[in-house]
């Protein structure tokens, strides 16, 4: 019901008595700190629109939900009092951020009595938050009904905007660090739009000479604020010490941000050879082949005057479409444990979510705008912003943007992917995304170059991790080259070589050659066992987490299985594999091995694992909790189950049983004696070897005691750095920290082995480290005789162990422990032992 321009009436969306504020109980609206506005207590259960308008923010519990009118007021329909604490149970949201809705259409369902049962009150509140540009009139009696006269919301002249009324009332600055990784950019700007929206204080925040509204998300992120800068953040009105407070406590408090390697950026280079160009490495490689341009999508200019519903609704089904793509992305990322893809694509699906996105293309799109043209014109500006900024961490989450833009426009045009590439080329492009990158190597590409882009972008990472040689920033000059040009990537070295001579060419594909033959000679001798030049034998065993990878694991001249990880066997299942499937999945990894040995460590669940079928009850601390062979505590009838599985498999004596996060001697004896037990009522007469995993440094301190019962030890360098150096192994920030080759580990790992010898047990790592040609060395030196590594790497780290001599390992690697640093190592490491 909008009576002119600005003024508006607010329909009643709940039946039930009305309340001011005042009467509200709870503090802090009462205080009308979220703002001004009227409360009812509501008699039915469903939550109606007040007013035509788009939806644009829901909480995620679906307990609250903001409304912008078409005049611009922004208003607050909270359910109840506390009903957060339902974390949803309850209600049923009608509608998604973002939708347009008509005055009186339904929005939420909820339970009224439950409501009424477990929360404070069930009195629920309407406020006007951005109270500084409008002012409410009551117009309600004493009771309404839904859709009859509420509030009216009458524009403030530009006088009274200019000097909003509470100005005077109360005014606080402060000055706060900024801890949010990569600086104040979309997500990080949102939370503190939407913080400062909760209060009906004015927030700015000043950096340099420059300041912005907190109200304004482009405008925060065009303040260009990197991470560790100073800013000042001032706010003025009624309740400016409440806001203050919040938004301190919101921009320091450091969010999760996508993992990337540490920020080496190097400004564009300059390109000083003729026929080369210059760019910036971001995964290294030489090749060479034909250079092939891809575009992105163009829209032709738009018509206007779109019926505002459709396209909102045509967005809508096109945002959702790329959410469960991206999901499945993800899934598929989680699945291969392939943490960098699956922090990229999280990324996405959240800004995805971006309210400034959201708003921006609803808002074009409501003036009559395409769908097209609104998402992409939302997503220009924002880039455009990042851009400008001159911070190359900022302007690589451009980037990101741009994949969502394309994404979305291909899913609006109903268009694929679509770039047919012969395999072996060199794909060029302004810049590439995250998705686009995934495609590309899927199709056999050779190489990748941009005129844009940095280092330390997702696609780059990507790129590393696919090892797709790809070099970034070489500038505008690369889209000129003319299709199908025959060029040499010189990608560690960041040249494009434009017109190499055949000379050239031929010598690129000769050192191509040689790497080549140097893996084929590798993989030639990877049956053979691996002995060290003055003859000392290492076993190159393999981790696997199924019977498939342990078959490529054979090929690739496995020795054995030095780890298969159970838990993994069944990850993608809602109900537990009962005995008699355990045996065959394990049966069918000893199968896969020939006449090798398997060692299958127990289900070790809990920390960052997690099963579906398993639920774990929470706890604070979950990597410090039940998880590893402490779950046998709670559920010993699941090891018990898995034991028997184990023991009767055949032969028995090629299976070795290996326990995880093992801390004391008595857990292993424990198991030991059961597993006696078991063999006593399995009438079998052989016993499997019983190892321990070292991945708690109360383990490897104690490693003399356990090698005294167990046959072996095989230390998780994974798990040992993140409890030796107090470090999450999937934490972003400290990924480059949690280093297995800190001298406090390799100590660590040297008492293992020093006390194993004493009972004649032999000792192994599991870890990532083994998988390091750089660490073979050490590993052998310190005296471990096993090495259990990726299927592929089998053929490099046998080759690695026949050029070394143990006896001078041994007499360098204890030299090792008295550095100072990881790096100190690395680079000594390097130096008696290089890497060729
Ligand atoms: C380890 O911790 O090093 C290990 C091999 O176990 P996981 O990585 O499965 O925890
Ligand atoms: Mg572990």
């Amino acid at each position: 019901m909008s009576n002119n321009n600005n003024d508006l009436t607010l329909s009643a969306p709940l039946t039930g008595p009305v309340l001011t504020l005042g009467n509200v109980p709870d503090d802090v609206f009462a205080s009308g700190a979220m703002g001004d506005g009227i409360a009812i207590d509501p008699l039915n259960d469903c939550l109606h629109a007040p007013c035509d308008g788009v939806i644009i923010h829901v909480a995620r519990t679906g307990h609250a939900l903001t409304i912008r009118a078409d005049n611009g007021a922004e208003v607050l329909m909270h359910v109840g009092i506390d009903t957060v604490e339902l974390n949803g149970e309850g209600f049923a949201l009608l509608v998604k951020n973002g939708a347009r809705v008509s005055q009186g259409q339904a929005l939420v369902q909820f339970d009224l009595d439950r409501i009424a049962r477990q929360c404070k009150s069930l009195v629920s509140l309407i406020i006007l938050t951005n109270g500084e540009r409008f002012q409410l009139r009551a117009l309600a009696g004493q009771a309404v009904k839904v859709g009859q006269p509420l509030l009216q919301i009458v524009a403030r002249s530009a006088a009274s905007v200019e000097a909003p009324v509470d100005n005077s009332a109360g005014e606080a600055s402060v000055h706060v660090r900024i801890t949010h990784r990569g600086g104040l950019h979309a997500r990080p700007a949102a939370l503190i739009r939407k913080t400062a929206q909760g209060f009906s204080s004015q927030a700015q925040l000043h950096f340099g000479d420059k300041s912005a509204s907190c109200d304004s998300l482009i405008g925060l992120m065009g303040l260009g604020i990197g991470e560790g800068d100073e800013v000042r953040v001032s706010c003025r009105g009624k309740d400016a010490e409440a806001a203050l407070q919040a938004l301190v406590a919101a921009l320091s408090a450091a969010i999760k941000e996508a993992h990337h390697a540490p920020a080496v950026v190097a400004p564009r280079p300059v390109n000083t050879e003729v026929g080369v160009l210059q760019g910036v490495c971001a995964a290294p490689g030489l090749v060479c082949g034909p250079l092939l341009r891809l575009t992105g999508i163009e829209l032709p200019d738009d018509t206007g005057n779109h019926v505002a519903d459709e396209q909102l609704q045509r967005l809508d089904v096109a945002l959702e479409q790329v959410r469960s793509e991206i999901r499945s992305t993800l899934e598929h990322a989680r699945q291969r444990k392939n943490v960098e893809e699956e922090d990229i694509f999280a990324a996405h699906l959240a800004l995805l979510d971006d309210p400034a996105l959201l708003d921006a293309a609803t808002g074009a799109i409501e003036h009559g705008s395409a769908a097209t043209h609104a998402w992409r014109d939302a997503i220009q500006t924002q880039c455009a912003v990042l851009q400008a900024l001159g911070k190359p961490l900022f302007a690589e989450r451009a980037n990101d943007l741009r994949d969502l833009q394309q994404r979305v426009l291909r899913t609006l045009l109903g268009e694929a992917w679509h770039f047919e590439l012969p395999a072996g080329a060199i794909v060029s492009a302004h810049e590439l995304t995250p998705s686009d990158l995934l495609q590309l190597s899927a199709q056999q590409t050779a190489g990748i170059c941009m005129a844009e882009g940095g280092a330390t972008s997702h696609v780059a990472i990507l790129a590393r991790g696919k090892g797709l040689p790809c070099v970034v920033a070489l500038g505008p000059e690369v889209l000129d080259v003319p299709h199908g040009q025959r060029v040499v990537l010189d990608a560690a070295n960041g040249r494009l070589e434009l017109a190499p001579s055949d000379a050239r060419h031929a010598e690129v594909h000769q050192i191509r050659d040689a790497q080549k033959l140097r893996r084929q000679q590798q993989q030639a001798q990877s049956q053979q066992p691996a002995h060290t030049t003055d003859g000392v034998s290492i076993e190159v065993a393999a981790n696997v987490a199924s019977s498939a990878e342990a078959q490529v694991a054979f090929e690739n001249g496995a020795d054995g299985v030095g780890l298969l990880r159970t838990e993994f066997l069944f990850v993608d299942r809602r109900t537990a594999p009962d005995e008699q499937e355990q045996r065959h999945a394990y049966q069918a990894v000893l199968d896969a091995m020939g006449d090798k040995s398997v060692i299958i460590r127990t289900i070790d669940v809990g920390g960052d694992k997690q099963l579906d079928y398993l639920p774990l009850p929470v706890e604070a601390n979950p990597v410090l909790g039940l998880r590893g062979i402490r779950m046998a505590q709670v559920r010993p009838d699941l090891l018990d189950q898995q034991l028997r599985a184990l023991l009767q498999v055949c032969p028995l004596e090629r299976c070795r049983i290996l326990l995880p996060m093992v801390s004391e001697v008595d857990e292993l004896l424990q198991i030991r004696q059961r597993l006696d037990e078991l063999c006593v009522a399995l009438e079998l007469t052989q016993r499997p070897e019983l190892g321990v995993m070292i991945e708690v440094p109360a383990a490897a301190l104690m490693a003399e005691q356990l090698a005294k019962h167990a046959d072996f030890l095989s230390i998780g360098t994974n798990d040992l750095s993140q409890y030796t150096l107090a470090m999450d192994r999937d934490h972003a920030g400290l990924a480059a920290r949690v280093d297995a080759f800190h001298p406090a580990l390799l100590r660590l790992i040297a008492q293992t082995c020093a006390g194993a010898a004493k009972h004649g047990r032999w000792v192994g790592v599991c870890g990532a480290l083994a998988s390091d040609p750089l660490a073979t060395p050490v590993l052998v030196g310190l005296g471990v005789s096993e090495l259990s590594v990726s299927p592929l790497q089998i053929g490099e780290i046998k080759d690695r162990v026949r050029h070394l001599d143990a006896a001078q390992c041994r007499q360098l690697s204890h030299g090792l422990l008295d550095l100072s640093s990881a790096k100190a190592v690395r680079q000594a490491c390097q130096h008696h032992w290089p890497l060729s």
